[in-house]
């Protein structure tokens, strides 16, 4: 099985990401991934990457694009039928047709974008709310997830802290970002005929359930 999945900041991929592909036993590859394994195992890609953002510019699309083919020529992608999920990748519609031509040369196809939808406010709550234990990294919510006293962790004690990225005013710009970008995606792989959107402001559980009843119709 072959799969993207999209959703904004704070969507709760992860979590989605993680159960898809214990299910269906495909691997997960989040860019964020991709690049930390290229750039500390000093593979020819990951220093061409360095370059960039040592000179503070941003990772050209075809360098990435580059990063996630090779990926996707590994061991247990083949071992999955060519299967994996995509978390992260594809960001623009031009990645987005390099992922066509990649799948192409195997003979294969997307199966499914998997869309998770959650409206731009309960996003800013979501993200924004979060508090991360610097020597555990347990992560706590300030109104779903409240540790038993305020502003400490619950295991060991230490002050919780935000990260730069979940302040509002970052919150709000990556969220912009996403949708000013990917959201073109979404019309990409509504005209092919890939995208399911699914309603991601239900519990975690029953967005999965979704999830898998699509999934359960292939295979
Ligand atoms: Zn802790």
């Amino acid at each position: 099985m072959r799969i993207v999945l999209l959703g904004p900041p704070g969507a709760g991929k992860g979590t989605q990401a993680k159960r898809i592909c214990e299910t269906y036993g495909i691997p997960h590859i989040s860019t964020g991934d991709l690049f930390r394994e290229n750039m500390s195992k000093d593979t020819p890609l990951g220093k061409k990457a360095k370059e960039y953002m040592a000179q503070g510019l941003l990772v050209p699309d075809d360098l990435v694009v580059d990063m996630v083919e090779d990926r996707l020529t590994h061991e247990d992608v083949l071992a999955a039928g060519y299967g994996y999920l995509l978390d992260g990748f594809p960001r623009t519609v031009h990645q987005a047709e390099a992922l066509c031509r990649i799948n192409a040369k195997r003979d294969c196809e997307l199966d499914f974008a998997i869309n998770l939808d959650v409206p731009f406010d309960i996003l800013i709550e979501r993200v924004s709310g979060r508090r991360i234990c610097p020597t555990c990294h347990a992560t706590y919510h300030v109104k779903y997830s409240k540790p038993k006293v305020e502003g400490v962790c619950d295991l060991d004690g230490t002050p919780l802290y935000q990260r730069e990225d979940d302040k509002v005013e970052t919150v709000k710009k990556r969220i912009e970002v996403y949708q000013d970008q990917t959201e073109p995606l979404i019309e990409f792989y509504e005209d092919k005929q890939k995208i399911i959107n699914i309603n991601g402001l239900q519990h975690m559980k029953d967005v999965f359930d979704n999830i898998e009843k699509i999934l359960s119709g292939v295979n």
